[in-house]
């Protein structure tokens, strides 16, 4: 028998970990490396290169390189977001057969789901390698305000590993896990979770062996990488008081100094102030190569940073709202994902909680930690109590009525598994049919938020409008799945769909790309 394991799918980095006598530890490659660079890159022929030796690829072959794949998934080519991955990645978008963005290397296209499979196998060999055991199945964590089409697709990643998906669950979930698995807690924790890419927070209840989900919120563009763009900002206007050249529109110019800035982010984290030298920036008007040589400090750095740290602490003030709760009713804060090494972050944090944060939880390995208590307790047979997980939706779901509106049915934040149920009118005389089309978002419009599927139930009475009635059913799964009922209220006729379905690969298309079958 093998083990279960716990992963962390993260947009720049993933984490491997499993319970090993009692305890969750996180599993490291031959190196002894931990974090792994969540990037493939494709080389001559079949090669593909995953994690930390992907990522030194990323300098010499940017088009081959895929980092931050997971920002494209289960998304719509041609929607805002996807223009804007598509804006700040150095690698190709193509819009695949069902208007999925997917993603073009050397000529072919490859769906997301296929990346991130690349990344979990790499995962599972880690593993493999590093207990001598082979893997059986995984808990693999996505981001609290993941949809449908998202939480799906991570699991077609795992099928198409050869991997056996345990269960797919929220990363504040699992941090929560690692810091209150068996510690008999009761109290209100927040998990505040600054990534490279994304913000999120969620508010939890622990009772005992209970992590009930409260409330979450999050932005999805704001992260480490905007700390690095303020701050490169300001190294530009520097180089331009210095020397006049304006290398705003440079672009090999802004990636080193970019990177500089992320460099220099990361040291400020330990030291008061940092010299930053970045030679060969530029030329100057007699064709000389021009460099830029200043200093940050603390201060400069808290004057750029701080409009995004506050942005970060208006979601807070939403999720804490929604969970009824002030702030100094929270007892606990805990830290997920590296920008909240950051002393600004940690500092802020104190003034709004009015209490520092958990400092003895690794930021990077918490959450793949809480996954593989969870994947133990779904698969061993001790006497250990298991842990019971009550999430929340992090978005709301409803049908799209006349006009364009949307009708809620299940409420962003309520407790899931559930199943909630509205009843629809005809809005047209003689209508013997009705489309139900489920959008998943918080907008009153349709249009603005996304459409997880749709489908018709037909041979309705023809009757004048109003009068025929259609129960409209919503049934969520503890993995956040979706089914949609719809049923004639005269005959108890029902269609229904799994929104499993509408997921932008097919059954067969799973199949075809499972690596096993080509044999990687
Ligand atoms: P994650 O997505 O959780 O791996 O977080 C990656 C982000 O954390 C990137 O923006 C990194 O620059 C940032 N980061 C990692 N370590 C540190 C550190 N020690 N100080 C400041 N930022 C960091």
């Amino acid at each position: 028998m093998g083990i279960s394991v716990g992963i962390d799918l993260g947009t720049s980095n993933s984490v491997v970990a499993t319970v090993w006598d009692g305890q969750a530890v996180v599993l490291a490659d031959a190196e002894g490396r931990s974090v792994h660079p969540s990037v493939v890159a494709f080389g001559y022929g079949n090669s593909v290169v995953v994690g930390a030796p992907a990522r030194q690829q990323l300098a010499y072959a940017p088009d081959n390189t895929i980092f931050s794949a997971k920002r494209l998934i289960g998304r719509r080519f041609g929607s805002e977001e996807v223009d804007r991955i598509r804006r700040s990645v150095s690698w190709g978008v193509a819009e695949g057969p069902r208007g999925d963005a997917r993603v073009r290397v050397q000529g072919k296209v490859y769906a997301v789901q296929e990346i991130s499979a690349h990344v979990l196998s790499h995962m599972k060999t880690i593993a493999e390698q590093a207990t001598g055991q082979t893997v059986d199945g995984a808990v693999i964590t996505v981001p609290a305000y993941f949809n449908d089409q998202q939480r799906q697709a991570t699991r077609d990643a795992a099928d198409i590993a050869g991997l056996k998906c345990l269960r797919i669950i929220n990363e504040p979930t699992a941090a929560a896990l690692a810091y209150g698995y068996g510690q008999g807690h009761r109290q209100h924790i927040a998990v505040y979770d600054l990534g490279g890419g994304t913000f999120d927070i969620s508010i939890l209840r622990l009772d005992d062996e209970l992590f009930e989900v409260v409330s979450t919120a999050g932005d999805t563009f704001l992260g480490g990488d905007d700390f690095d763009i303020v701050i490169c900002d300001h190294l530009l206007a520097e180089f331009k008081a210095q020397t006049g050249i304006d290398a705003t529109e440079n672009r090999a110019a802004r990636a080193k100094l970019l990177d500089a800035s992320e460099r220099t982010k990361r040291a400020l984290s330990k030291v008061p102030a940092v010299a930053v030298k970045v030679p060969g920036l530029a030329r100057d008007e007699s064709g000389n190569a021009v460099g830029l040589s200043t200093t940050l400090d603390h201060n400069i750095i808290q004057r750029l940073a701080m409009p995004l740290v506050q942005r970060t602490f208006s979601v807070v003030d939403e999720a804490l709202a929604q969970a009824n709760l002030t702030a100094h009713q929270v007892d606990a804060v805990l830290l997920v994902g590296g920008m909240t090494r950051f002393p600004l972050i940690r500092q802020a944090v104190n003034h709004y909680f009015g209490k520092d944060p958990l400092d003895h939880l690794n930021p990077d390995q918490v959450v793949a930690q809480g996954a593989a208590i969870q994947a133990w307790n779904l698969t061993s047979f001790t006497d250990a109590p298991d842990a019971v997980l009550l999430d929340v939706t992090p978005q709301t779901l409803g049908v799209r009525t006349v006009g364009g509106f949307v009708e809620p049915v299940v409420e962003r934040n309520t407790p899931i598994p559930t199943s909630l149920t509205k009843v629809f009118h005809t809005a047209q005389d003689l209508q013997n049919e009705v489309r139900i089309q489920v959008f998943q978002g918080e907008s009153r419009m349709a249009a603005d938020n996304e459409l997880l599927g749709e489908f018709v139930l037909s041979g309705l009475r023809a009757a004048p409008r109003g009068e025929v009635k259609v129960d409209v059913t919503f049934a969520l799964d503890a993995d956040g799945i979706v089914t949609v009922q719809a049923t004639d209220r005269e005959t108890g006729r029902a269609v229904d769909m799994t929104i499993e379905a509408s997921s932008n690969l097919t059954h067969e298309e799973v199949e075809e790309m499972r690596f096993d079958e080509i044999g990687f």
